[in-house]
């Protein structure tokens, strides 16, 4: 039955790839686009055979690195993109800001050089390297800060709106943190093709859907669309260290300043995992359902990546491998014989300075496997 159905998912996926090539116009989500940018979205889904044997669970994932921007931020560029272009605040020559701490930007940087946009793009200076080259390569102007709170006016957002105030009518605020396009990229666009593809490869309805959060729009996007499908289907927060969202999830309030200040919060920077954790609740995360949440370590996301890599020849990014340790513990919670779904979100190609670095990983205190582990032992 397993192989069967593996071999179901790979014809799907496959059948998927097909009929990408040939479209033009019209895809979910919104993407009514042409060439390259009709590639964004229609991601295949898999199966990770590995986890799902170690937790006898069926583990799915929608690898969202195969969108042509490296990551799920294709979809959500897009569509902030369009919305801009349709509310008619872009024309030839116009600037589009944002901040990001890299892959919105790579995506919008990409989309704005084929229509004739000028980019903008500020991000800290904690993020992988490759993110800065690849955003100059792409032609945006990047400016970098330190990373600082939201309170600060050099947080990366806060100076990216401000950058677009002193351009006036010229420049646009892309704004991912707090504009429901991310949500209805994810809403309308990679929830609905989820669903539909675990349904159609292996006949089942998802139970549970596993996902970390940066801005929070995948997390509501799909949990709206699945739960408005089955009420019942589990949605799981993964939080890395220093965030405030789980505390959210637990305790229904963010961090406190005196727990701050008591140094029961850690800095949502002391992680190494990129482009997820929060420190506030943003517009999009507000409208997520989540069930549980869990708190991972970064040593968790380290070994699992490793682990992923000698198990299934996958090389993921850090925010990933939390997803992944994430699908591990909701299979537990759940039991054997549910369906567990997750996003690839990066893959370790965008990493290769930091998580994938040896001196860097070892230099946060984590341990780098001298081996790659051969099972889940390694796990809480
Ligand atoms: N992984 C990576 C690599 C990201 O860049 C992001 C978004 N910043 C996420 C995960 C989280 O996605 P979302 O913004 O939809 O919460």
């Amino acid at each position: 039955v397993a192989a069967s159905a593996t071999t179901a998912a790979i014809l799907l996926m496959f059948s998927q790839r097909r009929s990408k090539s040939k479209r033009t116009l019209e895809n979910k989500g919104g993407n009514r686009e042409s060439g390259y940018a009709a590639l964004i979205g229609n991601t295949p889904l898999i199966e990770l055979t590995s986890l799902s044997r170690a937790t006898e669970c069926r583990v799915l994932a929608k690898v969202e690195y195969l969108n042509p921007g490296g990551t799920s931020k294709d979809r959500v560029a897009l569509r902030m993109i369009q919305e801009a272009e349709k509310a008619g605040l872009l024309h030839p020559g116009s600037t589009v800001i944002e901040g990001t701490s890299g892959s919105t930007g790579i995506a919008l940087a990409s989309l704005c050089r084929a229509r004739g946009y000028r980019c903008l793009i500020v991000m800290p200076d904690d993020q992988a390297a490759e993110k800065a080259h690849l955003l100059k390569q792409f032609g945006a102007e990047v400016e970098i800060v330190k990373p600082a709170s939201i309170a600060n006016p050099n947080h990366y957002c806060n100076r990216a709106r401000a950058r677009a105030e002193e351009l006036g009518d010229e420049a646009v605020y892309m704004d991912q943190f707090e504009t429901m396009a991310n949500f209805r990229a994810h809403y309308e666009g990679t929830g609905p093709e989820m669903w539909e593809q675990v349904m159609a490869g292996y006949g089942a309805r998802p139970d549970a859907f596993v996902m970390s959060a940066g801005t929070g729009g995948t997390l509501a996007g799909v949990s709206r669309a699945w739960k408005e499908r089955e009420e019942k289907v589990q949605v799981f927060l993964v939080d890395p260290p220093g965030s405030s969202l789980y505390h959210k999830v637990k305790h229904g309030v963010c961090y406190s300043t005196a727990q701050r200040e008591r140094g029961v919060r850690r800095h949502r920077y002391d992680s190494l995992a990129e482009g997820i954790g929060l420190d506030r609740l943003t517009a999009n995360f507000r409208k997520a359902r989540i069930d549980e949440a869990f708190h991972v370590p970064d040593q968790e996301a380290v070994d699992m990546a490793h682990f992923l890599l000698q198990a299934e020849g996958m090389f993921v990014g850090s925010s990933t491998a939390m997803n992944l340790v994430g699908c591990v513990r909701a299979a537990r919670v759940l039991g054997p014989g549910h369906t567990v779904v997750t996003v690839l979100c990066d893959s370790g190609q965008r990493h290769l300075t930091r998580f994938w670095n040896r001196r860097v990983v070892e230099g946060a205190g984590l341990i780098w496997p001298e081996t790659p582990p051969v099972n889940l032992n390694f796990l809480q």
